[in-house]
């Protein structure tokens, strides 16, 4: 590429890092002497008050709804979509519906910023047929470029021809035999409570290095840090005899499911959907539940008989009042990876082998051709080829995300990695997005699933946990559908006058 090409590509940095309380402080302050000034970026100082009710005016409650639900991503919109016979009332603090299954749009393209794809067996697979959306097969075995060479299906055919050394191949072909003899429903406890690294003893490097770029994209951890059960079973799935692959999805990923729940309610309920609505506490008390929330520079409370809290942990337990002390701690152990994606958009074809391509020792992970699934519909016509690069960051990397130069930077980064891959061809693209998010996706580390996650979504008297980080054992769109039906049931419960249930069974 000339340096000058290089000159020309627009680069566009969206999303917000300060997941937590981007709340503007002035307003908050307001009638203070010395307002600070705006947040930006994460502020756990605020959250901190908010739960401590050190700053906040509550105002009275000016409504009464059967049920708010707080956090308007796929979870909190498919509590709305199951409570549509209810008074629900939906509140999002962002400008725009669907969390991390967000969706983006390059002049009539459609492009993901989070969720990419489904499993048929997943609940979000039927889910999405019953609002009306048909899910699209993949069909194609996962990639690598490893050394230069593009390999296609890498834990199947693939395993032959990768570019090293025929010891490190054989190394490979025996680890996929050992962990295909692994029984990882009978031994479902034990393996949910060690590193996946304690079945890597042995076997060559290439092998970890692979998983620590596999791991990071799929569930936010490497190898060490990964639940054994989670690694053992994804290979098993990849590589079994007779496989089907049975991934489906939609141009620009799963933010199609957001985009068409948030659609349909829209249509009939635009007056209970908030936007731009920060909800900074939740106080239960013995007749319903108080909600504080900041919309504009205006601080409302309504009253609820029920709320769901579709809300990461990590927020969730800033803003509800009188958790439980073990409740609020295993809320706290949960961790969560920053997690910026990059879109690089081009005019031209570039990349057609596959649908998800892995590329260890890169800035980013994987790279998804975001069109790939109507690719072969007849008629159709590409107007730009737009590869979704997948760049999961390690915790100490927050920082990077926070102001818009050094986002840019990481961008810059992913850009020239992919160049790499294809030397001496001119890849350049028309421009180039970056969507930060400073903590997307919460770590599947070991014993989360199994102790920490059942604890973190018990039930209060009248406050009901949402969120894909209830459910488990990685993130998913399907859990966050998961976790709603199971809230929805448990408030629904509560409504007809029953005690709550702290059931915590996962609701299929
Ligand atoms: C890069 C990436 C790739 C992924 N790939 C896949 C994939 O291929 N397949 C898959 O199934 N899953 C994937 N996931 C996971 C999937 O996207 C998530 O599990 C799912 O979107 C979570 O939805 P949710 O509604 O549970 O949570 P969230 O999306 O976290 O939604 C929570 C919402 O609450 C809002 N909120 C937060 N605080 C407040 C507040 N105080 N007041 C009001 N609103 C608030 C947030 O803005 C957000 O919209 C991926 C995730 C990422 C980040």
């Amino acid at each position: 590429m000339s340096p000058n090409r290089r000159d020309f590509i627009k680069f566009v940095v969206s999303g917000a890092v300060a997941a937590g309380c981007p709340i503007d402080r002035s307003v908050l302050a307001a009638g203070q002497p010395s307002a600070p000034p705006a947040v930006e970026g994460e502020d756990n100082l605020i959250c901190h008050q908010v739960r401590d009710g050190k700053i906040f005016s509550r105002p009275p409650a000016s409504a009464r709804h059967d049920v708010v639900i707080v956090g308007g991503g796929v979870s909190g919109l498919t509590a709305a979509y199951l409570l549509r016979q209810r008074d629900f009332l939906l509140l999002e603090k962002e400008p725009h519906w669907g969390g991390n299954s967000y969706l983006m749009d390059y002049q009539g393209n459609a492009y993901a910023t989070g969720g990419a794809f489904l499993e048929k067996s997943e609940i979000a697979y039927e889910f999405a047929q019953q609002i009306g959306l048909q899910p699209l097969p993949i069909n194609n075995w996962d990639g690598s470029i490893i050394k230069g060479e593009f390999i296609p299906d890498t834990w199947g055919e693939g395993l032959a021809k990768l570019p090293y050394s025929a010891s490190v191949r054989e190394g490979f072909k025996k680890f996929r035999k050992d962990i295909l003899a692994i029984n990882v429903e009978r031994r479902s406890k034990e393996l949910y409570g060690v590193p996946f690294t304690d079945f890597m003893k042995g076997y060559p490097e290439e092998i970890k290095q692979w998983w620590d770029t596999y791991g990071p994209s799929n569930w936010g951890a490497v190898s060490e840090e990964t639940a054994a059960a989670l690694g053992i079973s994804t290979l098993q799935e990849m590589a079994i005899e007779n496989r089907q692959d049975e991934r489906y999805t939609w141009p620009g990923g799963l933010g199609a499911i957001s985009k068409k729940l948030s659609e349909l309610l829209h249509s009939e309920f635009a007056d209970r959907m908030h936007n731009g609505a920060t909800t900074i506490a939740v106080v239960p008390a013995r007749n319903g539940v108080q909600v504080t929330y900041m919309q504009g520079n205006e601080l409302k409370s309504v009253a609820a008989k029920a709320v769901i809290m579709a809300t990461p942990k990590f927020i969730t337990r800033r803003i509800v009042e009188g958790l439980p002390e073990k409740q609020s701690e295993a809320m706290r152990q949960m961790r969560y990876i920053p997690y910026p994606v990059v879109n690089l958009i081009f005019d031209k074809p570039v990349f057609k082998q596959g649908y998800d391509t892995w590329c260890p020792g890169n800035s980013f992970t994987d790279f998804i051709v975001a069109d790939w699934v109507v690719q072969k519909q007849p008629g159709y016509q590409q107007k730009a080829n737009i590869l979704t690069c997948y760049t999961p960051l390690r915790e100490a990397e927050r920082g990077y995300l926070l102001t818009e130069s050094s986002a840019r930077e990481v961008a810059v980064k992913v850009l020239s990695d992919f160049q790499k891959l294809f030397p001496g061809s001119d890849v350049a693209p028309l421009e180039v997005h970056i969507y930060r998010r400073g903590h997307p996706m919460f770590m599947s580390t070991p014993g989360l699933f199994t102790e920490v996650q059942p604890l973190a979504r018990r039930a209060m008297d009248r406050v009901f946990f949402a969120n894909t980080d209830s459910e488990g054992p990685l993130s998913t769109t399907a859990g966050g559908i998961a976790a709603a039906r199971r809230a929805v049931k448990q408030a629904e419960r509560r409504l007809a006058g029953k005690p709550a249930l702290k059931e915590t069974a996962v609701v299929a």
